[in-house]
């Protein structure tokens, strides 16, 4: 069964949970490691042959174009991570079209192909910031990937459908490609990537990934660049933010190898419906 495997493409201090005005204006004297821990991805992708998709950030596409290319020469699937990381629950309906629509635009200069799919900073569509779809529709995407049926302190839809599905706005149709998740013991827990990757084990989750296949319903997997760079400077933050950050940093290069070998992936616009 092929299942979806995505990377949100962005710098290691563009994490949300150490975002504030004072650090955003020195990301531009910041040092770079997109570039060299995406190739990291790129090459652990390319050793199996396995095609991904790639949300990248408008802002750091504009600055790393010969990477966006690189992207798409291997063959994988460009998508739009909104171009200055901003939370959609901090934006205006208006600064949030502007924000979609000037990332698609660098990302489709540069790569030459339409983007279809979308994944919000922090899965930031929730209950109260519903009114994004309709907007993405207008703006030319065919599918989110923002959705994430759990409670979480800063972002989710408990009880939204955690499989892939059509979502109708009023501006028409989009599909929702939620990240995965598992009941537990009447719990959802979210088995997707990014922090729970690299807090439970292995062999724990891929029990959980595997009763999702059993099910017939594909994973939606994701995991970001500096999750594969223990190297990187630490940011100051809350005591959570910093365990939920930085926490396994130097397994992850191992275990996304081994997630390579036990399942079949392919980008996410291979899962979507006709
Ligand atoms: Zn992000």
């Amino acid at each position: 069964m092929m299942h979806g495997i995505s990377f949100d493409i962005e710098e290691h201090f563009q994490v949300a949970a150490f975002d504030c005005v004072a650090r955003r204006r020195h990301w531009n004297t910041q040092e770079s490691r997109v570039e060299r821990n995406t190739q990291l991805i790129l090459d652990v992708l390319d050793q199996r042959g396995i095609k991904a998709t790639m949300f990248v950030l408008g802002w750091v596409a504009e600055r790393n174009k010969a990477l966006v290319k690189r992207i798409v020469d291997a063959g994988h699937e460009l998508a739009s991570h909104g171009y200055a990381h901003e939370l959609i629950t901090g934006q205006s309906p208006l600064d949030f079209r502007e924000d979609v629509s000037r990332a698609k635009k660098i990302l489709e200069d540069i790569g030459g192909k339409p983007v279809l799919g979308y994944r919000a900073p922090t899965f930031s569509i929730t209950n109260e910031t519903g009114w994004a779809l309709p907007i993405l529709v207008e703006e030319g995407y065919r599918y989110d990937s923002s959705i994430v049926p759990i409670v979480h302190d800063y972002y989710g839809i408990p009880g939204a459908n955690p499989n892939i599905h059509t979502i109708k706005t009023n501006s028409g149709s989009i599909v929702e490609v939620p990240p995965s998740t598992c009941k537990l013991a009447g719990i959802t827990i979210p088995i997707a990537g990014g922090g729970y990757f690299r807090l439970f084990p292995y062999s724990f989750l891929k029990r959980l990934w595997r009763r999702v296949e059993a099910q017939g319903h594909p994973l939606i997997i994701y995991l970001h660049p500096w999750e594969l760079d223990p190297g990187q400077p630490r940011m100051r933050g809350s005591f959570l933010s910093q365990f939920r950050y930085y926490l396994n940093l130097d397994k992850v290069h191992g275990r996304l190898t081994q997630l390579l070998q036990d399942f079949s992936f392919g980008p996410i616009h291979s899962l979507l419906p006709e």
